[in-house]
């Protein structure tokens, strides 16, 4: 492998260690993105829950109003059939007292119902807060976690980008520019071992009076497929 070659591929090696730690890095904050959408979805939830209680607290005082005050004029109906002057009169106040009593029937089942309803939303209302609880506890150790692990990769990144230039510095600017353009386009993988004459990066076929070129090992050459910079790796058998 030619020397030039050879710094390149340390390069390379390095480059692709910093593009391996970026990603690690970029997908860091997705365990915590989850975690804090389980919360909200959880507060809203418990939001939800707190809004049905309170409607419910509402009907129950108005049918408890609604009772307590059917029960007084049902009162005053049973006072008046002490003083009633004809059968009519009586029928009628007996009529008014039956359909209070039957409407206020239904309203204590009502008022029983909403008492139930109450109970199981308070219910539900503790069970979420202790989930939220955990769950508030939870985001706070992975946010405590993840600012730790950018931390370490931006060292360990830090550290190899100092590398990276250093090993740079000793590479001619033209073939630089080209190692670095060819490596946004190729993934970061620039330089490319050829063995029997098939490049290990595309896996096409180097044609034959390249690939005795190559052998002869006197400059760098191209892909022809893939334009990677390629040596020929020699098995030693
Ligand atoms: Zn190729």
């Amino acid at each position: 492998m030619r020397p030039e070659l050879s710094i390149l591929v340390r390069l390379q090696g390095i480059d692709l260690e910093i593009r391996k730690f970026n990603k690690e890095k970029a997908e860091l904050p997705e365990r915590l993105h989850a975690l804090q959408e389980r919360l909200s979805a959880r507060q809203a939830e418990l939001e939800g829950l707190k809004e049905r209680l309170s409607d419910v607290m509402v009907r129950k005082s108005e049918v408890e109003d609604e009772l307590e005050l059917e029960t007084e004029r049902m009162k005053k109906s049973q006072q008046k059939m002490t003083s009633v002057k004809n059968n009519r009169e009586y029928q009628a106040l007996l009529k008014e007292i039956e359909e209070i009593k039957k409407s206020n029937k239904t309203r204590e089942d009502e008022i029983l119902e909403l008492e139930e309803e109450a109970n199981s939303l308070k219910e539900q209302i503790a069970q979420k807060s202790k989930e939220i609880e955990a769950d508030t506890k939870e985001t706070k150790a992975e946010e405590r976690h993840l600012a730790k692990a950018q931390a370490n990769l931006d060292t360990k990144i830090a550290e190899l980008t100092r590398e990276r230039d250093e090993v740079a510095d000793k590479v001619q600017p033209e073939l630089l520019a080209k190692y670095r353009f060819l490596s946004d386009h190729r993934a970061g993988v620039v330089v490319a071992a050829v063995s029997d004459a098939i490049c290990s990066a595309c896996n096409m076929n180097i044609p034959p009076q390249m690939y005795n070129e190559l052998l002869r090992d006197e400059k760098i050459l191209t892909c022809p497929s893939c334009q990677r910079l390629i040596y020929a790796l020699k098995v030693e058998k």
